[in-house]
């Protein structure tokens, strides 16, 4: 009851912003500004704790919940294919739009004091550019790694998300009564580890307010001008991915974007309010079967896997908000380097679960194996939760997408679409 109360996370989020600035602005002594970092590093630290169990879980969940019959595995095969292709297109999108604009510079010099980083961005791009194209392929190598104990324990992501899937892909092959044995217990810790974000979510709002005041406490609001240049940065390649490369795909496949659109719009606006694609599942659903007429063999299949494999806007995000943080730290990531960031990033947003910030845990991720300072995260909460409901929106718009492109590609009449 008391929590029916209590308003909706995102309100308290913002609440928590304005009491930090606040804050921030009065309260500056050193001992008070450590007691800020305090419970801000916490509330990080709280993000790191779930990054392992929830992406090796959702990713493995994610695959054994595959149909296997032959009919179908075909469409697996299709649906998998375009994840991958949107996905990529959006990561590119997003690129160009960080390079465009470069929201980590402002008036030609690096964000880093007015955002509050500490990080020695010299030191930072010695580093990154003494490594060279074997280096790269270095990266490839750990995809492998030797021993998945150690890479778990070193946060060496693409080891463990490479070793999820394998695991994932050969468990599909288990005779009946070992898969579905299996299947429920990844699906139960999947399931609980959703229910820790939830918790560790709960207290974002005080995570938020020390990582904040901590920041204007340094620096003062200035930190807010690159922040917005950010904010619009991934908003204007959101909207360049919803509005012209998904329509652009729908119409290769005789798809009409304007009435997909307007079929998945009670769709959109619940994942635009919800920020969360398994929250939306349902609707998402119910709005191709009966709004967009697409099969319940492809709807059942494609939405729930899209709903947590395939997120062009999650992508997106990751690969701007690790730009804006490299740029503001000075350091320039050559082309290579950005490629691997869209590789990390396809990867990662396979593993991130849809529900609301989620993709706040890859990101930790990507700035850790960059190098780039985590605390990081802290300003970008700060505008975090309506990118969310708009990237939340594209993940959404693009499952849609996935199942009526497959279904049209299995000859089936899409009947509302006059
Ligand atoms: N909220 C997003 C979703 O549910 C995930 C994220 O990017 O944080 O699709």
């Amino acid at each position: 009851m008391e929590k029916e109360m209590s308003p909706p996370l995102h309100i308290r989020i913002f609440i928590a912003l304005v009491m930090a600035v606040i804050a921030g602005l009065l309260i500056r002594e050193p001992a008070v500004v450590r007691f800020y970092d305090f419970v801000g590093s916490l509330f990080l630290n709280a993000l790191k704790m779930l990054i392992i169990p929830l992406i090796v879980s959702s990713i493995i969940s994610g695959i054994m919940g595959l149909p296997t019959t032959a009919s179908i595995k075909g469409l697996s095969i299709r649906t998998v294919a375009y994840y991958f292709i949107t996905t990529l297109s959006a990561t590119v999108v997003g690129l160009m739009a960080v390079n465009l604009v470069k929201p980590g510079i402002v008036n030609g010099v690096p964000a880093q004091e007015i955002l509050g980083l500490h990080a020695d961005g010299a030191a930072l791009q010695n580093d990154l550019s003494s490594r060279g194209i074997s280096d790269m392929v270095e990266i490839f190598h750990r995809m492998v790694p030797p021993n998945i104990v150690e890479a778990a324990a070193q946060n060496q992501l693409l080891g463990v998300i490479f070793f999820a899937l394998l695991f994932g892909g050969s468990a599909i092959g288990l005779p009946q009564h070992h898969r579905q044995r299996l299947f429920s217990l990844v699906e139960a810790v999947f399931q609980t580890m959703m229910r820790m974000t939830g918790l560790v979510l709960h207290f974002a709002p005080i995570g938020v307010f020390g990582l904040v005041a901590k920041v204007v406490a340094e620096t003062g609001l200035a930190a807010f001008m690159p922040l917005l240049t950010f904010f619009f940065t991934v908003l204007g390649a959101l909207a360049l991915h919803i509005f012209l490369v998904l329509p652009f795909l729908l119409l290769l496949n005789g798809i009409n974007p304007v009435n997909h659109f307007r079929n998945m719009f009670p769709a959109l606006l619940t994942a635009f309010s919800t920020a969360s694609s398994s929250a939306t599942l349902p609707v998402t659903m119910d709005c191709l079967r009966k709004r967009a007429g697409v099969s319940n063999q492809v709807s059942s299949f494609v939405v729930p896997m899209g709903a947590t494999l395939n997120m062009d806007g999650t992508a997106l995000y990751e690969c701007v908000a690790v730009m804006f943080i490299a740029q503001a730290c000075s350091v320039d990531l050559s082309w290579t380097q950005q490629f691997f960031l869209v590789l990390v990033a396809l990867l990662t947003s396979i593993g991130v679960a849809g529900v609301p910030s989620a993709s706040l845990v890859a990101i930790v991720i990507i700035l850790n194996a960059l190098g780039l300072p985590d605390e990081a995260v802290g300003p970008i909460l700060a505008v975090d939760r309506l990118l969310d409901m708009c990237r939340t929106s594209v993940n959404i718009f693009s499952d849609s997408c996935c199942a009526a492109i497959v279904d049209r590609s299995r000859g089936i009449e899409l009947t509302r679409y006059e």
